[in-house]
This record gives C-alpha cells, sequence and structure tokens, in this order.
C-alpha cells in the first residue's frame, strides 16, 4: 500500500494496557513453556499497531510540523509512550523472570535476554514525569528549529534551505549565509541554553532516581549497548586525537591552499573543499531519484526487490518545504514491513547521500523485515550506521550518473570527508560526557568547554570572525545532543568499519559485498562486536587509527591528488 494511502487511527491505548497487562499475568501463570511461549507470541503481535500508528504520525508531524492534527498527536504520544513503557517494562520483567527462561534462551538466543537486562535498568514507574517532560522539551527544541525562517537573497528561507548558500563557491555570499544563518541561532540562543539545561538537569534527576551517579551509564543503557562501555570509547577518542586529528589537519591545510586562504580556516572557508565549487549532483531530484532506483538494481538482487518496493509504495518523502522539520531519517512500518525515508533534498551532495545513506538503512530493515522476535530485527544504532555508511561507498561505481563532470570532486570529498567527519563527532561525544559529568555547569561554561574542544579536535578552525559557530556554540545545531544523547559516536565507530569495506572495495569488491551481505543479513541477532567480527573486520576499540586501515586511505587521497584535476 502506498504509504500516502495508509490511513492513521489513534491507537486504543486504554484497551492496549489492559491487554498487556492481561497477558503479563498469563505468563506469571502459565504451567508450561508451550504456553509461555504463545503469551510471548501474542504480545509481539500486540504491538504492531501501536508502533506502526505511532510512527505514521511521527513521520507525517514531521512532513508539516504545523498540521494540528498531527501536532496534536505527537503531544498525545510524547505523554503517552512513557505509560507504555511502564507496561511493557512490567511485561519484559515477567518476561526475564519466567521460570521458562531457559527454553526461551534455547529458542531465541540469550541476547534477548541481555537487552531486557538492560532495557530494565533505563525505567522505573517513578520517572513517568520526568520522561513526559523530556519528550516535550525534545519536541520543542526540533519545532524551534523548524520554525526558522531566515530571511537571505530575497527570500525567507529554512535551515536545510540555506546549505547550499553555506557552501557557495562566493566568498561573499557563502560568508552572509553562515552569518544569517549564526544569527537565527543566536537570536534564540537563550531559548536554546533554556531548553538545553533544562534537559540536562532532568536526565541527571532520572538517572539519580534510578540510582546512577550521572546520567553517562545511563545514557549508554538506552542506547541498549551491550558490549561496550564508556572506557572504550574513550580509547577511541584518544586514538582519534593522537593519529586521526593530524591526519584530518593535513587534509584541511591542502583545502586551505586550493582555496588560497589562511589556515586555520574560518567556519565559512572551511565549508568550501574547491575553488570552483564543492561537487554537485548533475539534474533534479527526479534525476537523483531514477538514478538511485538504477543504482540498486543494478547492485544486486537484493537490492532490487528492496528498491521497487520503495518506488511501488512512494516510501518516500525527501523534498524541503516550509514547516517540514529538519533532519533526514529512516525509520520502519512494521504492520507494512516498509521502511520510511525522510529527508530534506537541498541541491547538493547531501541529497546522493539521502539515497544512498537512508536508503542504506531502508535495506538493512528490508532485508531483516522478517526477523522474528522483533527486538532482533534492529541491531544497537552504530550497527544501523554500518548498513547506511557502507551503502554510500558501494554507490561509488555508480558516482558519474550522479555527479558527472563532479564525480572525482565527489569521490575526494567523501572520503575525505568520512575521515575529517570522525574528530568532530569524537568532539560531539566527548562534550556530552564533560556535560553530564558535571550537569552544573553554565551554559556559558558549557560554550567554554565546547570552545576547548574544538582546538583539540578541530585545530583547522579559526574561532571567532562568524557569529555563533565562531563564539564556541555550534553545538547547538547539533540535534543529536538534545534529543539522542551519546548517540554520535555511534556515527564515528560505524565510519570505522565502514572505510574497512571501502579499502576492501578498492581491491576486493565481491567480496566486499558478501561480507556486507554477512554483517545486514544478522539484523539485530548479534551485539555489534559480533556483528564485526562476523564480517571479518577490525572491531573499532583501542588504537584503531594507529594501524592499516587509514594508511591505505590516505595512500588513496595522496595518489588522488597527484593525478586528478581538483578544482
Ligand atoms: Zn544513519
Amino acid at each position: 500500500m502506498k504509504f500516502s494511502e495508509i490511513k492513521y487511527l489513534r491507537p486504543n491505548l486504554e484497551e492496549f494496557i489492559e491487554k498487556l497487562k492481561a497477558l503479563t499475568g498469563r505468563l506469571i501463570a502459565a504451567e508450561s513453556f508451550y504456553d509461555a511461549d504463545a503469551i510471548f507470541d501474542e504480545s509481539e503481535a500486540l504491538s504492531v499497531n501501536i508502533e506502526t500508528m505511532f510512527t505514521i504520525a511521527m513521520i507525517r508531524h514531521n512532513i508539516d510540523t504545523t498540521d494540528k492534527f498531527y501536532d496534536d498527536e505527537a503531544q498525545y504520544i510524547d505523554e503517552k509512550t512513557p505509560i507504555i513503557e511502564e507496561v511493557n517494562q512490567s511485561f519484559i520483567y515477567a518476561l526475564y523472570n519466567s521460570k521458562f527462561k531457559p527454553e526461551f534462551e534455547k529458542k531465541y538466543g540469550s541476547l534477548i535476554f541481555k537487552r531486557i537486562e538492560i532495557a530494565l535498568k533505563t525505567f522505573s514507574p517513578e520517572i513517568i514525569e520526568e520522561l513526559q517532560e523530556e519528550n516535550k522539551l525534545i519536541t520543542e527544541y526540533g519545532k524551534l528549529l523548524a520554525s526558522a525562517q531566515i530571511m537571505f537573497n530575497g527570500e525567507l528561507r529554512t535551515l536545510s534551505q540555506m546549505t547550499p548558500y553555506k557552501q557557495s563557491p562566493d566568498d561573499t555570499v557563502r560568508r552572509a549565509a553562515w552569518e544569517a544563518e549564526g544569527s537565527f541561532y543566536i537570536e534564540n540562543g537563550e531559548k536554546l541554553d533554556k531548553i538545553y539545561d533544562e534537559l540536562v538537569h532532568l536526565r541527571d534527576k532520572i538517572a539519580k532516581k534510578l540510582g546512577y551517579k550521572n546520567y553517562i551509564e545511563l545514557g549508554y543503557y538506552r542506547l541498549s549497548r551491550d558490549c561496550y562501555n564508556k572506557d572504550d570509547v574513550e580509547l577511541f577518542r584518544k586514538s582519534v586525537r593522537e593519529h586521526l586529528v593530524p591526519v584530518a589537519a593535513k587534509l584541511y591545510q591542502s583545502q586551505a591552499k586550493r582555496l588560497g586562504v589562511e589556515y586555520p580556516m574560518n567556519f565559512a572557508d572551511a565549508a568550501l573543499n574547491f575553488r570552483l565549487g564543492n561537487p554537485k549532483p548533475q539534474g533534479s531530484p527526479d534525476d537523483i531519484l531514477n538514478h538511485s532506483k538504477k543504482f540498486y538494481h543494478e547492485l544486486s538482487g537484493e537490492t532490487t526487490e528492496f528498491i521497487n518496493h520503495m518506488f511501488d509504495d512512494e516510501l518516500f518523502d525527501v523534498l524541503s518545504k516550509k514547516g517540514k522539520a529538519g533532519g533526514d531519517f529512516c525509520t520502519f512500518l512494521p504492520a507494512f514491513k516498509s521502511p520510511f525515508i525522510f529527508a530534506n533534498f537541498n541541491g547538493t551532495a547531501h541529497d546522493v547521500e539521502v539515497m544512498t545513506h537512508e536508503a542504506g538503512h531502508a535495506f538493512a530493515f528490508y532485508t531483516a523485515k522478517d526477523i522474528y522476535p522483533s527486538a532482533y530485527r534492529q541491531p544497537t544504532l552504530e550497527s544501523c550506521e554500518v548498513h547506511s555508511m557502507t551503502m554510500e561507498f558501494f554507490a561509488w561505481s555508480w558516482a558519474e550518473g550522479y555527479f558527472g563532470k563532479d564525480t572525482n570532486k565527489f569521490k575526494y570529498n567523501h572520503i575525505g570527508g568520512a575521515l575529517t567527519f570522525i574528530p568532530y563527532g569524537t568532539m560531539v561525544d566527548h562534550f556530552q560526557h564533560i556535560v553530564f559529568e558535571n550537569p552544573d555547569l553554565t551554559p556559558a561554561q558549557r560554550h567554554e568547554e565546547w570552545t576547548k574542544l574544538l582546538g583539540i579536535y578541530m585545530p583547522w578552525m579559526k574561532l571567532g570572525e562568524i557569529a555563533f559557530y565562531g563564539d564556541g556554540k555550534g553545538w547547538q545545531r547539533q540535534m543529536h545532543i538534545y534529543q539522542r544523547p551519546f548517540y554520535y559516536i555511534d556515527y564515528c565507530l560505524a565510519q570505522t568499519v565502514a572505510l574497512q569495506y571501502w579499502a576492501m572495495m578498492q581491491t576486493a569488491r565481491n567480496e566486499a559485498w558478501e561480507r556486507y551481505m554477512r554483517f545486514v543479513t544478522k539484523g539485530g541477532t548479534k551485539t555489534f562486536t559480533e556483528l564485526v567480527d562476523t564480517a571479518g573486520l577490525v572491531v573499532p576499540f583501542g588504537d584503531v587509527f594507529g594501524g592499516k586501515m587509514i594508511k591505505t586511505v590516505t595512500d588513496w587521497i595522496e595518489n588522488f591528488e597527484n593525478t586528478v584535476m581538483l578544482e
């Protein structure tokens, strides 16, 4: 069924709650594994409709944040999710303590119980009010950003619509765009500080109510992390600082030289990679969509089936519109076994990324659609980002159809950007560790911390000059910091795995695809480190950037710089 034809009906929550409570009672009283397992099946079936309807409401609310109907639904969902979580927790608690746990483990494996154990550590009915408040603040932040109407070049523009101007090869236009966008954040600075301050204290309070020292450990559990902790992440960050930052700095030095600007660069100059302009996709959004169809058709049989489903059922909303929420994401509608892609095309290389990155997620959702139980459909988030970031690299063989004459510039940008992104992403993660270890920092102190980190992780950036960004406040535009704490290192860990796939593609493409499918088809039946192992790749904890992989990438870049015209 086409997405637009799916009828949204607010699910009957009272009925759902009663049914799940009844199932919990029956699970506790079950006298055989046969009965207990049948009750488990019923619980799986019960959640399909509610999950699907909530996802539809969320998608439609994001498509038009000014639509009153879905705005009300979003508020309703924000309020009700913690209450549903309470009954859900009782059910998984009963499952975890079932006398048939050994039989369940035999049938479904033990990972499901490890994940339940983690989920049980994240909740208590005592925190329902705080969770509702948290949802409200997250929505408020999203709406504030979606409300941006920036007067630029004679028209009011959303934040996404500013992106092409922020990359303009015309120095004056580009700089003005950065200033104009920065002014929006400066004007809303007090609100942004206030929302974040409330979120930090709220999350700290939740953590303390649940018996944690601060939010950090809980934050990891809320992301269901089941195979690494903050010490592993610190090792990763250390490797980034020691080995990757100098490599990235070199790339920015070549960029400054290419552009004929001073190094370190201001934020506006750093956004332009080539004097004649950043690589641009050729043609219209329709051309990008059509070429994507061709790409997935030619890539493999599995991706052909997937992309046909996406187009047949119109499971995309990718054009930028006023009132549409920012960002790009992919989600899944269990009742229809369909992924959905939400994005904001803006005329830059980003639009191709949507069709390779977000569609990489969608492909993984589609591949795992029949995995049972549902807890095993999706792995933890860093593994999901391996799905998408690696798909971006598989698209290289079709880059010409997207970028035409800009293909070389695109490749250079993509692989260079993959490297330089990691210090930024790691900094976002480091910042949040500081914030939650010190929840009483004032907003001004938080900006100071960010400024200090810029010096460590991004020494190629010149402070000052550009309002907001140059003032050490740029973290406020990073939605994840507000909406999904600690979900950022996931991208960095994933990129590190994706780069290993990229290196393999250079010499053994079929092998790379085979190992990719090994990773993707497992869905969420394994932990991140197990999935990486399964694919025969190196787990990115420890000194991952001290080794061979970075050398393969930098050699390639150096060779490319010497043999190809980049201007
Ligand atoms: Zn992603």
